[in-house]
């Protein structure tokens, strides 16, 4: 049985768009042209430039972009160094970034937002390159806002509730967060999610998410090697002790809980 994704609630990063230039190298000058056409809100969170006026073949098309960090490359030491994030963010996410417009340009997915073309690919053979990437920056995304500046500590009263409710005791769900983060084989994600009224910690391999699953994801942590090698090497349960008690901003989690 199909079940739909939960990204619904979760649009933090508006896509922007722009017209498409790959058929017209006159359009490379969009920015100086006369945006005098209309702007098309979807989903409140992308926005759609239709270029009437242009030839048939610069159709309006979504580019996708890099989102800002949340905070400074270097806010992270000494949990994650300032190396880690310029990598992790500049090159990693950045690359995923620039992959998915490769990958969508001209093709059904190129007008669609990241949520949809995640949506629509999701299980898909043939489409796997185009959902690794688009759910890889999804994922990046969520991740660096999952992390802040003296996080860590005791959970908002209400997220807090409700992770007794599930877990028993917020230590019983950073260790299930611990096992999670450590026991999945290679690259992949570990997850606080909501899955019908209750809590759960899940992972995930590779690019995948909660939502194919049905499920919305509260908080993430990354556990790609890329994350933590080059300040942990292959000590990963070190970096997500360190994340856990450190840097994880479960304001964020209770702000998607309540969303
Ligand atoms: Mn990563």
């Amino acid at each position: 049985m199909e079940k739909k994704l939960a990204t619904g609630d979760i649009q933090f990063f508006p896509n922007q768009t722009r017209g498409n230039m790959t058929n017209n190298p006159e359009a490379t000058n969009f920015p100086d042209l006369n945006r005098r056409d209309f702007l098309r809100a979807s989903t409140g969170a992308t926005l759609l430039f239709a270029m009437g006026g242009f030839p048939d073949n610069v159709r309006a098309a979504t580019v996708h972009t890099l989102p800002p960090l949340p905070y400074a490359e270097n806010a992270l030491v000494p949990v994650i160094s300032a190396n880690t994030v310029s990598f992790h963010y500049g090159k990693h996410h950045k690359g995923y970034v620039a992959n998915l417009n490769k990958l969508v340009a001209g093709t059904e997915f190129a007008d669609l937002s990241l949520e949809k073309i995640i949506d629509a690919t999701a299980g898909q053979a043939e489409k796997t390159a185009i959902f690794n990437n688009a759910a890889q920056i999804w994922n990046h995304t969520f991740y660096w806002r999952s992390l802040k500046v003296n996080g860590g500590g005791a959970p908002p009263a209400a997220l807090k509730q409700k992770i007794e409710a599930s877990f028993g005791s917020v230590d019983v769900c950073k260790k299930e967060l611990v096992t999670a983060a450590t026991t999945q084989f290679g690259s992949g994600w570990a997850w606080l999610v909501l899955d019908g009224d209750k809590l759960k910690v899940v992972k995930t391999g590779n690019a995948d998410l909660p939502m194919t699953k049905g499920m919305k994801p509260l908080l993430t942590i990354d556990v790609w090697e890329h994350a933590y090698y080059l300040d942990y090497q292959n000590r990963r349960a070190d970096y997500v002790n360190a994340v856990l008690d450190k840097l994880i901003n479960w304001d964020f989690a209770a702000g998607n809980l309540g969303s």
